[in-house]
C-alpha cells in the first residue's frame, strides 16, 4: 500500500462519520471511463459512480455546461421563474407520456416527492382517505425515513426505528400476493423495472403490465423509480418502456446531471394536481446550474442516442459473458440485467475476484457478495470493455485454478 492512499485513509478515518465501507482506492482524476488513484493508477470504470456519471467522466460537453452555466447563474432558488427549468422539463416530457416535473436533488428525494404527491393525490383530488404504499421485497428507494421505509429492509433499518406508517412489502413476481395487499388504503405501488441495488433483478414485463392492469383495476398509482435503470441505462429512455406500460409517477435522479446532485419526479396533468403552491418545495432543487446541466446531458443522449448503444454494447458483454461462463466452467452461475445495467452472479462468494479485478484496474461492484454489477458509462469504449471480458476471464481461471490471493 502506498504511503499517500494510507495517509488520506488514516485522516479520513479520524474526520468523516463512520457510515460507508470503502474501497481501497482513493481517485483523483478521471476521464470517459478512466479513472487514477492517488498514486497515479488507472483504471477502467465500470461503475460509473454508482450509474451516476453516465457520459464518462470530464465529459467536454457537460464541462463547458457547467462553466457556462457557473458563471453566469447558479441559484436563485425556487421563488423565482427559471428557464433552465423549462428547458430540462421539456426534454425530460419528450421522453414518455408525463407532462409535468417536479425537481429535487437525489433519488430519495424524488421518491419522497413520488410518496408525498400520491398520498395527498388520493385525499385532496380523489377524497379518499389512501396513503399506503407498497413495495417489493429486495427493492431499493432511498435513506430517508419514507425512501427507508418503502425500502423495509431491516439491516438498513436496524437503530432508526420508529418508521412512518403506511408501507408494506410484497414478493416480487407474485401477482396474487399483490392483489391480496391492496385495500381501500392503498394510493400507490412503487417498484424498479430493473431492481439495482437488490443485485440487478429485472422484473419480467408480462408482470409489469399485469401489475399496471391491477392498479388501473383497484383504481391506485403506479409508481416506477426509475432512479438507477433509468435515462438511457437498461436500452431504453425508461427502464418501464420495456414493458410497454404507463406510469402514474417516475422518480428519477442518478445520471441526471452527470455527477451534479440532481432528482425529478414525472408525472401527468391529472395526478399532478395532488400539489399546490406550496404542498412541496426545496431551496436547491432544479437550480440554474444542476438544471442546465442535465439539460444538456439529456440533449446528449438524446442525440446520441445512447440507449440503443446501452442495448447493442449491453447484449455484446452479455453474450460475451456467457462464452466465458461455457469456457471456464463452475465459474459463472448467470448473467442477467438489461443494456448497461448488467449482474454477473458468480457461484460462490467473489470478493476475490473482485478484488482481484481491482488489482488489475478494472473498477466494478460486489453486489450481496455474490453478483459482479456493471454500470460503466454509456459512452465506454468497446475496447474498455473487450479488456475487462479477458482480465474477467483471466481471473475467473486463476480462482479455479485456487491461484487467487485470498481476500481480506
Ligand atoms: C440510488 C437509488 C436511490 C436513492 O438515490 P440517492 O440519490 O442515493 O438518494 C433510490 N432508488 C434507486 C432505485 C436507486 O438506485
Amino acid at each position: 500500500m502506498s504511503t499517500a492512499f494510507d495517509a488520506i485513509k488514516n485522516e479520513e478515518e479520524q474526520l468523516l462519520c463512520r457510515s460507508y465501507s470503502r474501497y481501497p482506492l482513493a481517485i483523483v482524476k478521471g476521464k470517459g471511463s478512466r479513472l487514477w488513484d492517488v498514486d497515479g493508477k488507472e483504471y477502467i470504470d465500470l461503475l460509473a459512480g454508482i450509474a451516476v456519471t453516465a457520459l464518462g467522466h470530464a465529459n467536454d460537453e457537460v464541462t463547458a455546461a457547467i462553466s457556462k452555466q457557473a458563471a453566469t447563474l447558479t441559484h436563485v432558488s425556487n421563488l423565482f421563474y427559471q428557464k433552465a427549468q423549462l428547458r430540462l422539463a421539456k426534454l425530460l416530457c419528450s421522453t414518455a407520456h408525463f407532462t409535468k416535473v417536479f425537481f429535487c436533488n437525489s433519488g430519495a428525494e424524488a421518491n419522497e416527492a413520488c410518496i408525498k404527491l400520491a398520498r395527498r393525490y388520493m385525499r385532496k383530488v380523489l377524497h379518499k382517505d389512501a396513503y399506503e404504499i407498497i413495495t417489493l421485497e429486495g427493492c431499493f428507494h432511498g435513506r430517508t425515513y419514507g425512501s427507508l421505509a418503502a425500502t423495509g429492509r431491516a439491516n438498513l433499518q436496524d437503530g432508526f426505528e420508529p418508521f412512518p406508517a403506511g408501507f408494506m412489502q410484497v414478493p416480487a413476481h407474485d401477482i396474487a400476493a399483490l392483489r391480496a395487499a391492496i385495500s381501500d388504503k392503498t394510493a400507490a405501488v412503487m417498484m424498479e423495472a430493473v431492481q439495482g441495488e437488490g443485485g440487478i433483478k429485472p422484473l419480467d414485463h408480462a408482470y409489469l403490465q399485469q401489475v399496471q392492469a391491477l392498479c388501473k383495476e383497484k383504481n391506485v398509482l403506479l409508481i416506477m423509480d426509475e432512479v438507477q435503470a433509468g435515462l438511457c441505462r437498461t436500452g431504453k429512455f425508461w427502464a418501464f418502456q420495456h414493458a410497454g406500460i404507463c406510469p402514474d409517477i417516475i422518480s428519477t435522479a442518478k445520471s441526471l446531471a452527470n455527477g451534479l446532485p440532481m432528482g425529478a419526479m414525472l408525472t401527468t396533468d391529472t395526478i399532478a394536481q395532488g400539489f399546490v403552491a406550496g404542498s412541496h418545495a426545496t431551496t436547491f432543487g432544479g437550480g440554474e446550474l444542476v438544471a442546465a446541466t442535465a439539460a444538456t446531458v439529456i440533449e446528449i443522449m438524446l442525440r446520441d442516442n445512447l440507449a440503443q448503444r446501452a442495448q447493442s454494447l449491453g447484449s455484446y458483454v452479455k453474450a460475451e459473458v456467457q462464452a466465458i461462463a461455457s469456457r471456464v466452467p463452475g465459474q459463472i452461475k448467470e448473467v442477467r440485467g438489461l443494456g448497461l445495467m448488467l449482474g454477473i452472479e458468480l457461484t460462490a462468494p467473489g470478493k476475490a475476484v473482485w478484488l482481484e479485478l481491482l488489482r488489475r484496474g478494472i473498477i466494478c461492484n460486489l453486489s450481496h457478495d455474490v453478483t459482479l454489477r456493471l454500470l460503466p458509462p454509456l459512452t465506454i469504449d468497446k475496447a474498455d470493455l473487450d479488456t475487462f471480458l479477458s482480465t474477467l476471464e483471466a481471473v475467473l481461471r486463476d480462482n479455479a485454478a485456487l491461484l487467487l490471493p485470498a481476500a481480506k
